[in-house]
């Protein structure tokens, strides 16, 4: 049995959402073990239950092997304070199931290549998949805050550490990805100038041992920022730290040009996951039948791949999604004249005809 919590969220969260679930409900009429529950998380959870990430959502989501996500944030909620305010769900529910490991692929179509910024022949054929750290860093390290120095003047001040074992068990995660992937992996850091960056290194070679088929390479954080709008495909497998995975895996999606394509998942150390698109909600286009829902079937592609290890399943929902642009079908965000436009429950339909 599959048990998956589902959490549409706010915005376009819930539209993207119910397409992905048209999904898993097909391949749950072939014979697949499915069981589907829903929950409020982010403004969702503030409106239902006073908390962005309410203790039964919470509890759901530790019950269930998968947790699909929409998206979180309104403007209605801008103005709560912030421990009421939605992405307090999101970052609460990534501590409260453990998932230490983001994963976001970045992969150009060929029916899309024209919508990446970039010229075609830097990105055709793109596949690279960013892992960043996700629970430790200077994000939560500890001391951190504002402080009055001996001279008055005030100051700003954070904390960078990763442990060992943070390090290790994150750098595992990645040579097995890319172990199934081209066996290639480059380990982003600082090294040069930052302890913790020497530390990241020195145990990423030691885990490298273990995985001899895999080749390793390190590169400074600023030059692979430079490298991904210079030559995206030297890269297959990028696994960094959480405040350099946060800042390049954004530069990495923009490659592809399409913000409604891109699928994201957050592991365990058992390989249970969150799965979300790596959008937002979109409220400027909330309930108005245009959102691209495909990140969010990509995502449920995802969790059959990792969570769930079935990857004939995996590939077949990515095989549905290729078809539905190659038809021509387009949301749009990424529509292109010739093509044709259609909302975004035509599109989850498009694609569970196409499965
Ligand atoms: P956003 O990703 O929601 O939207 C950015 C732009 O991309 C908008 O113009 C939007 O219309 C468009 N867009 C996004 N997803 C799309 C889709 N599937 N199809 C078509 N177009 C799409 O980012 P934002 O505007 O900065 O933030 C809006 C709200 O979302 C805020 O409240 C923010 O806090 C929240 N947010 C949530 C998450 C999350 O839930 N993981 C991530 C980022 C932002």
């Amino acid at each position: 049995m599959m048990k998956i919590a589902v959490l549409p969220g706010d915005g376009i969260g819930p539209e993207i959402v119910a397409q992905a679930a048209k999904v898993l409900e097909a391949l749950r009429g072939d014979g697949l073990k499915i069981e589907m529950e829903y929950a409020h998380i982010g403004g969702a959870g503030y409106d239902a239950a006073q908390d962005p990430l309410p203790e039964a959502t919470l509890k759901l989501a530790q019950a269930s092997d998968a947790v699909l996500l929409g998206a979180v944030g309104g403007y209605q909620y801008d103005t709560l304070p912030r421990p009421m305010r939605p992405e307090q769900g999101l970052l609460r529910i990534r501590k409260g199931l453990g998932l230490f490991a983001n994963l976001r692929p970045a992969l150009v179509y060929p029916e899309l290549v024209n919508a990446s910024s970039l010229k075609p022949e830097l990105v055709s054929g793109l596949d690279i998949m960013i892992l960043r750290e996700l629970t430790g860093d200077i994000y939560f390290g500890q001391p951190r805050g504002i402080r009055e120095l001996p001279n008055g003047e005030r100051q700003g001040f954070d904390t960078m550490h990763y442990s060992e074992s943070e390090v290790r068990r994150v750098a595992h995660v990645g040579f097995g990805i890319a172990m199934k992937r081209n066996k290639k992996m480059c380990s982003v850091d600082k090294a040069n100038v930052l302890d913790t960056s020497m530390f990241w290194r020195e145990i990423v070679t030691e885990v490298a041992k273990e995985y001899p088929a895999v080749e390793l390479s390190h590169m400074y954080v600023d030059n692979a920022a430079m490298q991904l709008v210079r030559a995206p495909k030297q890269f297959d497998v990028i696994l960094t730290g959480n405040i350099f995975g946060d800042i390049l895996s954004d530069e990495a999606s923009m490659l592809t040009g399409s913000i409604g394509m891109l699928p994201s998942a957050s592991l365990d150390a058992d390989n249970k996951g969150l799965y979300e698109p790596c959008h937002g909600s979109a409220p400027d286009i909330a309930g108005k039948d245009i959102a691209n829902p495909l990140a969010t079937i990509l995502s449920v592609a995802m969790m059959m791949r990792y969570t769930f290890a079935r990857e004939d399943i995996a590939q077949r929902i990515e095989g549905a999604v290729r078809k539905v642009l190659q038809q021509g079908l387009r949301t749009g965000d990424i529509y292109e004249s010739g093509m044709q436009k259609i909302g975004t429950a035509a599109m989850g339909d498009a694609v569970v005809a196409a499965l």
